[in-house]
């Protein structure tokens, strides 16, 4: 029997397991799944999780209710040794165990990519797991609480100030999505006003969403500047010591919310890996997804170099994103059947199909395959995109219950506790 390790239970090790369990027999192989988490993130409803559009725990796939016939082994993997085709990880309580593997798949997916800005490590949250997003909800609800609480001008300023750093989707998304909960719930504060909020975008680049072309990327910045957002381009985040936000423009202010969504980096627990890295820090393939050199060892996703084969530039690599991730899967998992089999392995090729991106309720923008779509039709293209690529048709169900809620009932706008640990 052939023991096939998985390192990373998100879009790639999460789907190329439940393929290759589909189609390998028990007696055939044994999976395992490593991952800290028992669960998947569906990343791109994050946003519509962190504005209460849906239940948090809807937008995660427990592994175990979909990876019947696996091993689900909850732990961090610390290391690969692939000359003793042997993984280390640690597990509970840091206790550090070894596992060994005739075929590895490599998907630790991707970390946030921060700068050493002063300030940021104490005061910014990111935007990846569902963790931030659930922490974020709250923690902007809390500072409306605040806010409605305090007489004090320059206090009041500070907690409804929110500066999000990094214009991607994922970023102008989160901030789309808040901005509109937080203006929602000021309904029921008679002490606030939503003018009373300053909502700051700060970009390095001199456009947002380099997914999209610039003139829908132009028309997202029209739309969020019309709703009060602040957005300086080609400016970068100098300081945030003490909330105290310094832009290389010389503006400055106070702010008690700064969210760090300028991009990602390959997961750095690849340094400690025998495999080839890219000067980016990915794992460097072939078309066929096999880590270059090796012939047991496949990666996908965020932490890898794959080629993109419909781009001509020389050494172009597919970007990190879901549409890749998810696809990678199917490949990686049909290549490692091949390669069980004796088969011959095929190549990865797919063209990017474009972006869908909600900015809070009805209001969206899409460009598939260049059709521009704006409005309330790229909004319902955006969930109906997601509901149709969300993993199993019990999640669908609960996000599209969730959903059908918040037409008769407006969403919740109540701040809980933020998991911190407490004996009282
Ligand atoms: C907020 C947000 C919105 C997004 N929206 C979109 C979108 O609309 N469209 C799109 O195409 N893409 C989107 N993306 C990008 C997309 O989610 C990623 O490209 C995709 O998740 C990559 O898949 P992956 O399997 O490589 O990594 P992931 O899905 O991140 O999975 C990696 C897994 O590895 C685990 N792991 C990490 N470290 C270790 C370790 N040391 N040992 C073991 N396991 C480990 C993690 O817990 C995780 O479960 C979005 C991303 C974010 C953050």
């Amino acid at each position: 029997m052939r023991n096939i390790l998985i390192v990373g239970g998100g879009y790639v090790g999460m789907n190329a397991a439940r393929r290759l369990r589909a189609k390998l027999g028990a007696e055939e192989a044994a999976i395992t799944v490593i991952d800290p988490r028992s669960y998947m993130t569906y990343q791109p409803f994050l946003a519509e999780a962190a504005a209460g559009s849906v239940e948090p725990r809807h937008v995660v796939v427990p592994l175990r209710e979909v990876l019947k016939g696996c091993q689900v082994h909850c732990g961090t993997v610390t290391g690969i040794d692939h000359k003793r085709n042997a993984v280390t990880l640690e597990v509970a309580d840091g206790h550090v165990e070894e596992l060994a593997y005739d075929v590895l798949i490599v998907a630790p997916g991707s970390v946030s990519k921060t700068l050493p800005i002063p300030g940021l490590a104490e005061h910014a949250v990111g935007f990846k797991t569902l963790d931030q997003a659930i922490y974020l909800r709250n923690h902007v609800l809390s500072r409306l609480d605040e806010a409605a609480s305090t007489m004090d001008r320059e206090v009041r300023r500070r907690l409804l100030t929110f500066l999000f750093v990094g214009g991607g989707y994922a970023g102008i998304e989160a901030m789309a999505e808040l901005e509109d909960m937080a203006r929602q719930a000021m309904a029921y504060y008679d002490a606030l006003d939503p003018g009373d909020m300053r909502w700051v975008l700060v970009e390095a680049m001199d456009r947002i969403m380099p997914e999209i072309s610039l003139d829908l990327a132009r028309y997202t910045l029209d739309r969020l500047a019309e709703r009060g957002f602040e957005t300086h381009l080609e400016t970068t985040l100098r300081s945030v010591e003490n909330g105290h936000a310094v832009l290389d423009n010389g503006v400055e202010f106070d702010t008690d919310t700064t969210v760090w969504t300028a991009g990602v980096k390959p997961n750095p627990m690849l340094a400690d890996t025998d495999l080839p890295l890219d000067d980016k820090g990915r794992v460097q393939c072939t078309p066929n997804l096999q880590v270059t050199g090796t012939e047991d060892v496949f990666a996908a996703g965020d932490c890898a170099a794959v080629p993109d084969l419909t781009n001509p530039e020389p050494g172009a690599t597919c970007a990190p994103s879901a549409q890749h991730a998810a696809r990678q899967a199917r490949r990686i998992a049909e290549n490692v059947l091949a390669s069980l089999h004796g088969d011959e392995l095929r190549p990865y090729r797919h063209s990017y199909a474009g972006s869908v991106a909600s900015l809070g309720l009805y209001r969206g923008v899409a460009e598939i395959y260049g059709v521009k779509v704006r409005g309330f039709p790229a909004w319902a293209l955006h969930r109906t995109y997601h509901l149709a690529t969300m993993p199993t048709l019990h999640r669908k169900a609960r996000i599209a219950a969730d959903w059908a809620l918040s037409l008769p009932f407006r969403r919740q706008i109540v701040a809980t506790a933020t998991g911190r640990r407490s004996t009282e």
